[in-house]
């Protein structure tokens, strides 16, 4: 912060009074910037007046001086030369804005926006706004178009249990888990696809990183030869975003008192067969065919970890642990899923894009094939190889920030008691 006259517009997050001097702690509007404004009454009686009466809270407007030394520790020091109170708190502060006095989760998230005064709240909101322009600008860089799908549908990708219903004029239609059916059906036309969306899922979760309304970065990608060439991608932008966030978000990282370090490259990639072994070695009774549920995960993450991995691929999963659209290969599937130190941040995989065989897995999966009509039509007309992914947006923000909660990352999560704010 260079020496001079500066207007700073924020919000009171503590008063000192000291004699005849007044402090100050204003944050503004627009990063992580703290200022110390000094209003000393031999100097502006008329500010000192006005500061004298600030509350905690307040939205301020303050004009002044940057002084060319600075003594205060906390934030850059503003030497005031005039003071107006544009708005006042009409309650008492729901929690300490300055964050000295630590609020409860439930708390933050009831009153979010002004817990956005913290700075270190607003760091991990600001490093999420980062992870996605990041993950665009990569996904960009490597030609994918970004796209947006309906997310009122008539019908899921994995069928009822999980969708929300929304009733559409009479009829019944379903909140979008996931873009997966548009954006395989969009291969039939583009080549390369991305989107920035929410999933919604209706199951009764109760656990740290999960919620019903989640947000994800899915992508597709057509003439691929197999899964590895979409797990090349997956992998370039999670290093892609680490390293992003390592070089643009310094201030908000020493608030966040973290370094970020890009999980080590290439990952590790296991077969699920491969998995099972080291699980079945840790004294997990699984039988061939479970999803690993997140004890297994957990453990498996371990197992990596003492291997120097922080991320890797678990790949070929049995054909029966994954949905109708990923490509089957006997018993197996032409699948994956990247976990980061126990905990799943994408699944993606090959799809089925032969036409007869796509209608033998929905069968297989005892689904419908007449109600994925609109679907299958996409398949008819040269429908090339092609794969994808889904990466949890909440959850990358989670491992980069160190969030041990999801809904520590997300401005007003949706879980089966929270529907407000
Ligand atoms: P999990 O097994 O962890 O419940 P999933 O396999 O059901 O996840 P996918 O359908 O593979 O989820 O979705 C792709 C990614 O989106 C997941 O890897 C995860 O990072 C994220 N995701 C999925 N569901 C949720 C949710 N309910 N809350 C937060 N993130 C989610
Ligand atoms: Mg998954």
């Amino acid at each position: 912060m260079l020496a001079g006259s500066v207007e700073v517009r924020g919000w009171v997050n503590s008063v000192r009074r000291l004699g005849g001097i007044v402090f100050l702690e204003v944050i503004d509007g627009s990063d992580l910037q703290v200022y110390t404004v000094v209003i000393k009454r031999s100097e502006n009686p008329g500010a000192w007046e006005a500061a004298n009466r600030v509350r905690v809270g307040s939205a301020v407007v303050v004009k002044g001086e940057v002084p060319g030394v600075q003594v205060s520790r906390r934030g850059v020091e503003v030497r005031a030369e005039s003071l107006a109170v544009v708005s006042e708190p009409i309650d008492v502060m729901p929690l300490d804005p300055s964050g000295r006095t630590p609020a409860l989760l439930d708390n933050l998230i009831n009153h979010r926006y002004v817990a956005l005064r913290i700075p270190r709240q607003r760091a991990i909101f600001r490093v999420r706004a980062l992870v996605v322009k990041a993950a665009r600008e990569f996904l960009e860089r490597h030609g994918f178009l970004e796209v947006h799908t309906p997310k009122i549908c008539g019908a899921g990708a994995e069928g009822g249990a999980t969708l929300f219903r929304v009733d559409y004029f009479g009829r019944t239609a379903y909140l979008a888990q996931s873009p997966q059916l548009y954006k395989q059906m969009l291969m039939c036309g583009l080549a390369r696809v991305y989107e920035v969306t929410p999933y919604f899922r209706a199951e009764p979760f109760s656990t740290v990183r999960h919620l019903n309304e989640s947000w994800g970065v899915d992508a597709e990608m057509a003439f691929i030869e197999g899964p590895e060439d979409v797990m090349k991608v997956l992998e370039g932008l999670v290093l892609y975003v680490f390293e992003y966030v390592r070089s643009n978000a310094g201030k908000e990282l020493s608030e966040l008192g973290l370094e970020v370090r890009a999980p080590r490259s290439p990952f590790k990639r296991i077969t699920y067969d491969e998995a099972l072994e080291i699980l079945r070695g840790r004294g997990c009774k699984l039988e061939w065919g479970d999803d690993f549920g997140s004890d297994e995960e957990r453990l498996l993450g371990q197992a990596m970890v003492e291997e120097g991995y922080d991320a890797y691929f678990i790949t070929d999963y049995p054909w029966r642990a994954k949905p109708f659209y990923i490509m089957r290969e006997g018993q197996l599937s032409r699948s994956f899923d990247l976990d980061y130190r126990g905990m799943e941040l994408a699944s993606g995989g090959q799809r089925e894009h032969r036409y007869d065989e796509l209608v033998r897995s929905i069968r297989e999966k005892g689904l419908d094939p007449s109600e994925f009509a609109f679907y299958l039509e996409a398949f008819k007309y040269g429908m090339p190889p092609h794969g994808g992914f889904g990466l949890g947006l909440d959850r990358l923000v989670m491992v980069i920030t160190g969030a041990q909660n999801i809904r520590e990352v997300v401005l007003f999560p949706r879980d089966r008691q929270r529907l407000v704010p």
